[in-house]
Parts: C-alpha cells; structure tokens; sequence
C-alpha cells in the first residue's frame, strides 16, 4: 500500500496506535482518525494495567511508542488477597498500568508527530467515508460492526457479573482484590494504582447481589451521561478501609455487564476491524489493550506488505487469530472464575489465591509453587503435607492422594473405568467450550452419585469440563470425576489441587 487512503473511525488505542503504524510504513499514505470526544481528557474508566510481555510487541514495533508509554506509566506493584484480616502476597514488579487519559494523550501526540489527520469532536458514520481502507476502531459498542453484522457473523454474550469501573485519589501500596459480604449482598473490589494519586478501584456485584443489594432500582434512577451515586455510597461504605475513608472517584459510571464480542470475520469490503470492536476479552485478564495495540502493529504491516487491500486484511486476520483466540478463551474462564466468587469466598485465602492464579489453565500447581512455595503448601494441607521444593514431582504427588468421597474410594485421584462403581455413574461427554450450564444443569439434577465428563482432546472443551465439574461439585451431592488428556496432566493436577474435580481419568 503506498498513497491509499485510509479513515479509522475511533481514537482509541487501537485506532490511534494502528494511524500511526500505518503512517510510519507507508508515509504516502493519508490517515485520518474521527474520534467523537472532544479530547483524551473525555474518555470513560480509569487506569489500565498492560504486561512487559505486552511492552516488548510495542517496542520491537514502535520503539519510541514503547519510550513514550513507559514514560507516562506507574511501574511496579505487588497483587494482594486480601481475606479479613489474613492476606497473600502474589506476584512482583512485572506489570505496568497507566492511566487511560494518560495513554490517549501520549497515542495522540505521537500519532499526530507523523502526520495523521486528527479530527477530534467528530462523530462519523461509516456511510460518509469514502476511503479506500476504512478501520473500524470504534470499541466494544461499535456501530460499524452492528451495520455489518451478516457480513461480520456477530455474536455478543452478555455475562451475568455486573461491574462499575471506579477510581480513587490515592495509590494503593499493593494491586489487591478485596470482598465484603453483608447477608447476600457481596461486592469484590479490584484495587490497583496507575498514576502518583490514583487508583483503579473496581467493583464487581453478581446476581444475587444485585437483587438483594437493590442495584437494579439504583440503575433505574441514573440518566444517560450520569454516574450511579447511591450505589457509589454503598460501595464507598463496605469498602471505607481500602479506600482510607476517601470517596471513590466517578466518570459516568454505573453498572455495566462485559460484552463479550466475537466475529466469524473482521473484515468486509474495504471495511476492517481492530481492538474491541473486533473481539473483546474479559477485563479481569487485562488484556483488551494489548490486543488492541497488538492488532495496530499486525494491521500496519499486512497494509504495508500486499497492495490488494482484501489480501492486507487476510493477512492481518491469519496473523491474529490465533492469539486472540488464545486468550479469549483465557478470558472467559477467567470472566467465569469470578462471576462465581460467592462460592469461594470462605476459603482461606491461600486456596483462593491457587484456584485464581490456576483459574484459566495456563499456571500449573508446580508454577505456582515454583513462585511462591509456602502459599501453596498452605493451599495443599487438604491433600497432605505437599512436597513444594520437589517442583518435578508435586503434579505426581496430588494426583496420588487417596480418594474417599462418598460412594468412591480409591487410592490416588488417577482412576481407571475399573476404579468406578459397578452401578450409580453417569457419564456425559461435553465438548462446548461456552458456558457448561446444560452440562451442570443436567449433572446436578441427575439421580447417579458419580459423575463422569468426558469429551474432545481440544484444551478448551477439557477447560470448559473442569470449570462444568467444579460447578457440579459446590452442589455437594456428586462425586465429579473428569478425562482429561495426559498431555494436559498438568492441568489435571491443578482440577484436583483446586478442588474442582475430585479425580481425573487420564487419557490419550
Ligand atoms: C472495567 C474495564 C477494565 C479494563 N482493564 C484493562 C486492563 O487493565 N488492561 C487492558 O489491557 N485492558 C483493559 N480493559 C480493556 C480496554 O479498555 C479495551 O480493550 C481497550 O480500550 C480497547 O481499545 P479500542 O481502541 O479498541 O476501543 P476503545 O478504547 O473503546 O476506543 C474506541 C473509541 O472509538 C470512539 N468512537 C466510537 N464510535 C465512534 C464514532 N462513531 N465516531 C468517532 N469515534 C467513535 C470512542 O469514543 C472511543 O474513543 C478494561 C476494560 C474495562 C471495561
């Protein structure tokens, strides 16, 4: 591509980074970003985490945008969970967050120095663009990609865990989640600092909450534009020691649900999207913005490899589907891992501290101990006395605990068919890698006191089986047995550490 040109309608990240990339390999082309705030300052949410892993994509990209980043951005925090009193200390300084404003200004000014047409205050619709590559940067909510939704094969899933993306004037000493329960209502906050004086403060509330908290009729009350006050005070109240006494900081926020996006293709016509507007990924990976800047840089250079833009698309689709995919998936058992928290929350903290870091399936048990080996002896006691330093043999050790639950004994949680009751098993296979609450439906109800999920070999569909299994079991009526493929024993071993199976049939 050399003199194209080309309108991206959002001055996000995504757009505002993929504006420059794209000027920077192809100068001759003329870029114009529509962004309908009138300036960074008018933006929505608070600060934003993002990963070195993440930093070094943008460097190796943008070495200068990487500089600049960095620059504007609040290094270095330990993770706390923070259980009453008790609390566990969870990984160091590897992360980096940043103030949304703050990385908008920067994006901007950046994306302005090369020569990008900026038109700020300027909402467009894609029917008046007239460019020959047209980028839909334009978020999780965009219009673009509702007027192409049959050319797009557009899904969106709301989840049902309700959210407000809140601030405070203050930097927290520690990242930290935190939980406060009171009858049903309970809330979980996700605390971290991003900028000298501030804070993202989120808060999570799910269903039950939110009808015994009254938060639908708070919702109700607060117009368009506005922020939801009173739930503000309630939170402000169950939260006064995080929050040193300090009100939480608003910028229209009320409640929200995650909307979960996902395309059977990102392009049509001359038409192509980036970041949210594309797919989006449960916040509680911190990942939207890396996926966003990730696909800036692979757009930028599909549009300066091949001339014909329907091949620039292709290409830049294949380079990032994979890993989009990849954590999406991650994602969403992570979204899943926290819509469920009240089943969790009277563990101690060292146990929720392994099922979180385990919660998605890419951290073993032996890489957590690995990391922090006296949390997870803690988390292990009700296994045994767990050999944490021998990191080879710790997956060994707990998939060769005994087994005594209710009809099934056994002496380790690696069973055979051989090892089942002759009678009382039920079996499903279950291969959806989406949702499991059939699966767990169908199990909870069944009158069999074993049960038995089995299904493909795809790390997702064995994912989306353990998370059905952990379900199955806080019903506390069935012994939940799940197949899991023995290249993933790993994960296995984590099932059982956790507590969301029982036991495990190793498989091919
Ligand atoms: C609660 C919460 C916490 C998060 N925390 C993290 C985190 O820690 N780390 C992380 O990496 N990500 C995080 N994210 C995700 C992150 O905010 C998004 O993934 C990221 O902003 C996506 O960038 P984007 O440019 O695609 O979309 P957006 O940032 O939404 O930008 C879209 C832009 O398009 C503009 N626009 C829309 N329509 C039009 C139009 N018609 N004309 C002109 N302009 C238009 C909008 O004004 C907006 O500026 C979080 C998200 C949420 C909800």
């Amino acid at each position: 591509m050399t003199d194209k040109t080309v309108a991206i309608i959002g001055g996000g990240p995504a757009g505002l980074a993929a504006a420059r990339l794209i000027k920077l390999r192809s100068p001759e082309a003329t870029v114009t970003v529509y962004e309908r705030a009138e300036s960074s300052t008018g933006t929505f949410g608070f600060g934003v985490g993002l990963t070195e892993a993440t930093m070094r994509n943008v460097t190796s990209a943008d070495p200068e945008m990487a500089e600049q980043m960095r620059q504007a951005s609040y290094v270095g925090h330990n993770l706390v969970l923070r259980s009453g009193a008790r609390e566990v200390h969870l990984h160091g300084a590897r992360n980096l967050a940043i103030g949304r404003a703050t990385l908008l200004e920067v994006l901007t000014r950046l994306t302005d120095e090369v020569g990008v047409d900026l038109r700020m205050g300027t909402k467009v619709d894609i029917s008046e663009l007239t460019a020959d590559v047209i980028v839909a940067a334009d978020g999780a909510r965009s219009a673009t990609r509702e007027g192409l939704q049959e050319e797009l094969g557009v899904t969106v899933d709301y989840g049902s865990l309700h959210y407000m993306w809140c601030g405070a004037d203050f930097a927290v000493e520690n990242a930290n989640f935190a939980w406060r329960s009171n009858g049903d209502d309970l809330f979980v906050a996700h605390a971290y600092p991003y900028a000298e004086g501030r804070s993202t403060f989120l808060i999570e509330a799910d269903e039950t909450t939110w009808a015994s908290a009254g938060l639908a009729e708070n919702d109700r009350a607060v117009q368009p534009g506005e922020s939801d006050w009173r739930s503000l005070e309630l939170v402000e109240t169950m939260f006064a020691d995080e929050l040193r006494g300090r009100p939480l900081l608003a910028n229209r926020t009320r409640w929200s649900r995650f909307p979960t996006v996902s395309l059977q293709r990102w392009s049509a016509g001359n038409v192509v999207l980036l970041g949210d507007a594309a797919h989006t990924a449960h916040y509680t990976i911190g990942s939207g913005t890396k996926l966003a800047l990730e696909d800036a840089i692979a757009l930028a250079d599909a549009l300066a490899e091949h001339d014909e833009v329907g091949e620039a698309f292709a290409a830049y689709e294949t380079r990032r589907r994979p890993g989009v995919d990849r954590f999406k998936h991650l994602a969403a058992r992570s979204q899943a891992w926290w819509t469920s928290f009240r089943e969790r929350m009277t563990n101690t903290p060292e146990e929720i501290a392994l099922s979180y870091m385990t919660r998605a399936g890419n951290i073993g048990v032996s890489d957590y101990a690995r990391e922090y080996p006296d949390n997870a002896r803690v988390a292990l006691e009700h296994l045994g006395d767990a050999p944490v330093g021998d990191l080879d043999m710790l997956d060994d050790w707990v998939l060769s605990r005994p087994l005594a639950a209710g009809a099934l004994a056994a002496p380790s949680r690696t069973l055979s068919d051989a090892d089942l009751p002759a009678q009382g098993v039920r079996r499903l296979q279950w291969s959806d890698t989406a949702g499991g609450e059939q699966a767990t439906r169908e199990l909870c109800s069944c009158p069999e006191e074993v049960v038995v999920l089995g299904g493909d070999d795809d790390p997702r569909a064995v994912g989306a089986r353990i998370d059905t299994a952990e379900r199955v079991r806080w019903k506390g009526r069935h012994t939940v047995v799940v197949e899991v493929p023995t290249a993933l024993r790993s994960e296995a071993a984590a099932a059982v550490a956790t507590g969301r199976a029982d036991a495990v049939i190793l498989t091919q």
